[in-house]
C-alpha cells in the first residue's frame, strides 16, 4: 500500500481515491507543481491535504475567504490533523502562538489569506521553516478577465521566486480556457502538470424560467420540492435579500439575509446557522458562498440574472456537493437584461474590458434563451462535450414550444424605429396595443401607422418578444436615455423579410415534475437513524462544529444499514478514520447495540 493510500484510509476513512486524485497527489509528493480543475464536490481538498501529510514540513493553504477557515481547521482537527489558520480575526497573542507552533514544526497544515501570506513578516517566517507545499485554492481569483478577481492573488507569483523548491498546487472549479491560461502564466505554473476533469454535475437539475411574479414562483418551488431543505437564494441587491428573507420567514421558512452591508457579527451568525442547522435558507448577494462546503445544499435559486456563465456555474455548483439530487433554479426577465447591460456600460475599465464583459453577458443570455439541453450548452461553454441531451434539465424534461415570431418581431422593431428609438419597452407596448394614455397623446404616437398594430398579443407576450430580441442582439438598450430600445445592425435582414425568427413560447411557468427527494434507503430503521442523529448532534454541539463535520449523512446511513457492533466493523464505514473511530466509535456503536437489544 502506498503512503498516500494509507493516509486516505487511516486518516480520512475512505477506501479508494477518485480519479485523478491519486495522480495529483503523486505529482506533489514527488515535488512537482500541479494545476487542478475539478468540479465542485469533486474532491479537491484531499489533493493537497494528503501530500501535506505525506511530505515533511507544513502545507500552506492559501484561500481568499477567512470566514471559513475556522470550520476547515475544525474539520481537520477532528481527523487528528494538526491544522491552524492565520488571519486578521485573531488577536496578537493567538497569532504569536501559531507562529510559535510553526517554528516548532508541529503543524501539518496552515490556512492563510493571500494578503497575510505576502506580508514581509510572514514570508520571513516561512523561510525559516520546512514547507511541504503551497496550495492556492480558488486559483481563478488571479485572473483579471475572470469574475472573481482579487488583486492580492497577483502577488502569489512571488512564491515561485522565493520558494523555488516547494511544490505548488493551484485549484479551481471554474475556469474557461482563457482563465486557465491566465492562471498558469500569472502563477508561473507553465511547467505544472495539468489535471483538467470534466465539469459536469449530473445530480444538479438546471431549470431556467421567465419571471412573472418572483415571490410566488419561488414559493411554489419551495413548497413543491424543497419544503424542509437547505438552500441558497441569490439576489442582486442587498435590500432585496432582506425583503425576500423577511417574506420567507413570514411564510414559515428559516430564512436569513447575507450581504456585505450586514455587520460581521450578523453575517457570521447567519452563516453558522446555515452550516449547523438543517432546513436553513440563506438569501444572499454573491458575497456569500465561496468556499462553503456544506454537502447537503439541496437548491440554489437565482432571482436575478448572474452576469456571467462562470458565476452562474460557480453559484449553482454549491448545490448537491454530496452527489444527491439537487436543483439549480433561476428566473429572469427583460428588466434583468436591461439592468445588467446598463451596469456594464457604466462600469469602470477600458473598452476591451467592457467588450469582454458584454461578451460574457451575451453568453449568459444565450443560455437562458436556448431551446436545447441546458447542460450541453453549459458544458460546451467550458469546452466540454456532452454527446447526448442530459435528461435532467427543464428543456430535456419539458421541451419548450417555439413559434414563428418574424411578424411580431417586425412589428416590434418598426415601432421602436417609428418612435425614433427613444422609448422603453412599456411605452412601445402601449403603442403596439393602441393604448389610450396621456403619454401616447403627448407625443402624438396615436397618429403613427404602427399604433395598434399589435393587439393580437397581450402585454406579457410582447414583453417576451422584446426580451428575446434584446437577449439575442437584435435590439440594444440605449444608455443615454434610460432603457430606450434601439435597433441593431442584426435586425436588417429580418426587417427586409430575408430572414425569419423562431421565438420560444414562455407564457407558462417552469413546469417540471417534482424532484425525487433525497431519501433514506427503505431498509433504514427510522428510530435508529434518529438515535444516531441525536448522538451526532451531541458531539457537534460539544465541539461547536456542524453535524456533518462529525459524520456525513451517508456515513450515518451506512451505520443504519450495516449496524456495526464492534469497533472493527465500525472502522469499515466510509468516512471513519482512526481518530474518529477512537473518539466517536464507542458512542455510536453503543447506540446501535442498544437499538438491537431493544
Ligand atoms: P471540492 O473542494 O472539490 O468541492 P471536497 O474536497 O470538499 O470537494 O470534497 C467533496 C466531498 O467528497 C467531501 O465530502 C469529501 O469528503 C468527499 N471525498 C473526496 N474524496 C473522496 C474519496 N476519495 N472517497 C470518498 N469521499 C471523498
Ligand atoms: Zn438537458
Amino acid at each position: 500500500m502506498t503512503a498516500s493510500t494509507q493516509i486516505l484510509q487511516q486518516v480520512f476513512g475512505f477506501s479508494a481515491f477518485r480519479q485523478p486524485q491519486d495522480k495529483i497527489i503523486q505529482t506533489l509528493i514527488a515535488g512537482n507543481d500541479a494545476l487542478v480543475l475539478m468540479p465542485t464536490g469533486g474532491g479537491k481538498s484531499l489533493c493537497y491535504q494528503i501530500p501535506a501529510l505525506a511530505r515533511d514540513g507544513c502545507g500552506i493553504v492559501i484561500s481568499p475567504l477567512i470566514a471559513l477557515m475556522q470550520d476547515q481547521v475544525d474539520a481537520m482537527r477532528l481527523l487528528g490533523v494538526k491544522a491552524a489558520f492565520l488571519n486578521s480575526t485573531q488577536s496578537a497573542d493567538e497569532v504569536r502562538a501559531i507562529e510559535q507552533q510553526l517554528r516548532e514544526g508541529v503543524l501539518d497544515l496552515l490556512y492563510i489569506a493571500p494578503e497575510r501570506l505576502t506580508q514581509v513578516h510572514t514570508l520571513q517566517l516561512l523561510k525559516e521553516i520546512k514547507l511541504a507545499l503551497f496550495a492556492i485554492d480558488e486559483a481563478h481569483c488571479v485572473s483579471q478577465w475572470g469574475h472573481d478577481f482579487r488583486a492580492d492573488y497577483l502577488q502569489l507569483s512571488l512564491l515561485h521566486e522565493i520558494f523555488p523548491e516547494v511544490p505548488r498546487i493551484a485549484l479551481t472549479a471554474t475556469a474557461d480556457a482563457r482563465t486557465q491560461e491566465e492562471i498558469a502564466s500569472r502563477l508561473n505554473l507553465s511547467d505544472a502538470e495539468k489535471f483538467i476533469s470534466g465539469f459536469d454535475r449530473p445530480n444538479i437539475r438546471y431549470q431556467i424560467g421567465v419571471k412573472h411574479n418572483a415571490k410566488q414562483q419561488l414559493l411554489k418551488l419551495l413548497k413543491a420540492d424543497h419544503q424542509s431543505d437547505s438552500g441558497i437564494i441569490y439576489c442582486l441587491s442587498r435590500k432585496k435579500t432582506e425583503d425576500i428573507a423577511a417574506w420567507l420567514s413570514e411564510q414559515g421558512f428559516n430564512a436569513y439575509p447575507y450581504h456585505a452591508g450586514l455587520s460581521a457579527e450578523l453575517r457570521s451568525r447567519h452563516q453558522a446557522l446555515f452550516l449547523r442547522d438543517e432546513a436553513v435558507i440563506i438569501v444572499a448577494t454573491i458575497a456569500f458562498g465561496m468556499g462553503i462546503d456544506k454537502p447537503d445544499v439541496r437548491f440554489v435559486a437565482h432571482l436575478d440574472l448572474p452576469k456571467t456563465i462562470e458565476s452562474y456555474y460557480q453559484e449553482t455548483g454549491r448545490a448537491g456537493r454530496d452527489g444527491k439530487p439537487a436543483t439549480a433554479w433561476m428566473i429572469y426577465g427583460l428588466q434583468d437584461v436591461i439592468k445588467l447591460r446598463q451596469m456594464m456600460a457604466n462600469s469602470e475599465g477600458n473598452e476591451a474590458h467592457k467588450r469582454a464583459e458584454q461578451h460574457r453577458l451575451n453568453a449568459m443570455l444565450g443560455l437562458c434563451e436556448i431551446t436545447t439541453c441546458r447542460r450541453q450548452a453549459l458544458l460546451a461553454y467550458f469546452g466540454d462535450e456532452l454527446k447526448e441531451a442530459c435528461g435532467n434539465c427543464d428543456i430535456c424534461l419539458d421541451p419548450p414550444e417555439t413559434w414563428d415570431g418574424s411578424e411580431a418581431a417586425r412589428k416590434a422593431l418598426s415601432t421602436a424605429f417609428r418612435t425614433e428609438q427613444r422609448f422603453g419597452v412599456n411605452h412601445l407596448i402601449e403603442v403596439l396595443r393602441g393604448t389610450n394614455s396621456d403619454k401616447i397623446f403627448q407625443y402624438g404616437h396615436n397618429n403613427l401607422p404602427v399604433y395598434g398594430i399589435g393587439e393580437d398579443l397581450n402585454n406579457n407576450q410582447w414583453r417576451s418578444v422584446f426580451r428575446q430580441l434584446v437577449a439575442r442582439g437584435y435590439m440594444s438598450v440605449d444608455l443615454e436615455r434610460f432603457g430606450a430600445l434601439r435597433l441593431e445592425e442584426k435586425c436588417r435582414p429580418l426587417l427586409r423579410g430575408e430572414e425569419t425568427i423562431s421565438l420560444r413560447k414562455d407564457a407558462r411557468p417552469i413546469a417540471v415534475k417534482a424532484q425525487t427527494k433525497v431519501q433514506l434507503a427503505p431498509e433504514v430503521d427510522i428510530a435508529l437513524w434518529e438515535a444516531l442523529r441525536e448522538c451526532r448532534r451531541g458531539y457537534a454541539e460539544e465541539l461547536g462544529v456542524p453535524p456533518y463535520v462529525v459524520f456525513h449523512d451517508t456515513t450515518l446511513q451506512e451505520m443504519c444499514l450495516r449496524m456495526p457492533q464492534t469497533m472493527e466493523e465500525f472502522n469499515d464505514l466510509t468516512g471513519v478514520g482512526e481518530r474518529k473511530l477512537e473518539r466517536y466509535g464507542p458512542a455510536f456503536v453503543s447506540v446501535i447495540n442498544r437499538h438491537l437489544a431493544a
